[in-house]
């Protein structure tokens, strides 16, 4: 039978939505051919509903399905997906969140596994709130995609793990309050949502002298702080960790302090992948841990959408296996590629941006302490996707990103006549 090489859907057609195999896609296809993103609910071409299914990491095309009790049902358009499943939209559709993520049918949630991480959103009853929240989902949602992806365990605190799980309070100061203040305690994220106001987060950014603030990225650097207390505080990763980023138990506070009075270490730059990052140990992983989220999800969608590092015209100085946490680690050697790799897509990046008169994609550089702490980061990630995909419950589709991100485009392709 001849494969349908004239449509690019092809992949998720011949594969069945779910295995292990599924390749890394940037982008998807409506059933009309039109390429479709994360985003989208709805094809701007034909009209079709999307609907993104977490578990299996895509964005399908879906039309209305028999029977449900209230709440319409969906399935799969025909080719797409698995014809099996019946999905329901998360309720947060129906709000200015405009959440295009799905639920199984049978689920007894009603919102999906990114909106029922939030405790708190913004008082929709003032003025600006309702935009504030909708770019603040828009970044989570991208984030926890990226968390289920990479096999990291995501429950909510408010109503499936009380003990370990994580929730959002996104919130705004009100007249006359104090601020609110951005930051991880015991699985509770607070953020201020007055952070997706682009004028007031540039103008922090610009008098708080960082390269680089993004809502997302507040985003990954707080479940970072999350994921130090899940996955390292009380495990064999803490003493490994000390030796990498130095000891926690430095008082916390006077490091915020003397942050913010004396500005940060001049010799930053040699330790860690920000200045911020210099403050304090936990604030060192955060960073790490953000910028290690950054560089995968970046890495990711390049070469789903067919962009390797591999044919970037640059020269760099690539860092060797000396520099990693843990050069004997299996795969290390693959995790230096994807870091020298990641160097160059970023140096070009850089230079697109500085084309448009925009400001750098990645206003960093790394040092070779801070690719160590990187690699640190990535083993620890990868120990516990292993962990998740071991265990006999149902989860998400996961990926090895350093593997995904660094292999050759599938091989099925490049044998591909033109259509
Ligand atoms: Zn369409
Ligand atoms: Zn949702
Ligand atoms: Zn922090």
């Amino acid at each position: 039978m001849a494969p349908f090489f004239d449509d690019l859907s092809a992949g998720w057609r011949s594969a069945p939505a779910g295995t292990p195999e599924t390749p890394i896609r940037a982008s998807y296809r409506c059933q009309c051919g039109r390429a479709v993103f994360f985003r989208n609910s709805q094809c701007v071409a034909c009209g079709t509903a999307l609907g993104y299914d977490p578990q299996r990491a895509l964005v399908l095309p879906i039309v209305a399905a028999e029977g449900g009790d209230g709440a319409p049902v969906w399935q799969a358009a025909e080719g797409f997906g698995d014809a099996a499943l019946r999905y329901r939209r998360c309720t947060n559709f129906d709000t200015v969140a405009g959440c295009n993520w799905l639920l199984a049918a049978d689920e007894p949630a009603t919102l999906c596994i990114a909106c029922r991480l939030n405790r708190t959103i913004p008082d929709l009853s003032q003025p600006d709130n309702a935009a504030l929240w909708r770019r603040s989902e828009v970044a989570k949602r991208r984030l926890v995609a990226q968390l289920l992806r990479l096999g990291l365990p995501v429950k909510s605190r408010v109503s499936e793990d009380p003990e370990r799980g994580v929730m959002f309070d996104l919130l705004r100061s009100s007249a006359g309050a104090p601020p609110v203040m951005t930051g991880h305690d015991e699985g509770l994220i607070t953020l201020n949502a007055e952070e997706a106001d682009d004028a007031r987060r540039e103008q922090v950014r610009a008098s708080m002298h960082e390269p680089y603030r993004t809502m997302l990225g507040h985003f990954r650097h707080e479940i970072g702080h999350y994921y130090w207390d899940r996955l390292v505080r009380d495990t064999e990763w803490l003493e490994p960790f000390r030796l990498r980023f130095g000891d926690e138990r430095e008082d916390y506070d006077a490091a915020l302090r003397r942050h913010y009075e004396n500005g940060p270490d001049p010799l930053w730059p040699q330790r860690c992948v920000s200045a911020y990052a210099s403050t304090h140990p936990w604030e060192d992983w955060a960073e790490t841990w953000a910028h290690y989220l950054h560089m995968v999800d970046t890495m990711l969608t390049a070469r789903g959408m067919g962009i390797g590092g591999d044919n970037i015209e640059l020269e760099i100085e690539p860092f060797t296996m000396a520099d990693l946490d843990a050069p004997d680690a299996p795969g290390a050697d693959r995790f230096l590629q994807f870091v020298n790799t990641w160097v160059e897509l970023s140096a070009a990046m850089n230079e697109l941006s500085r084309a448009m008169g925009q400001q750098d994609h990645y206003p960093f550089v790394l040092s070779r302490p801070a690719v160590a702490k990187l690699h640190f980061v990535h083993r620890l990630v990868s120990a516990t996707r292993e962990a998740t995909n071991a265990t006999p419950e149902p989860t998400p589709v996961t990926v090895d990103p350093v593997e995904a991100a660094v292999s050759a485009p599938a091989e099925t392709a490049s044998s591909a006549p033109a259509a």
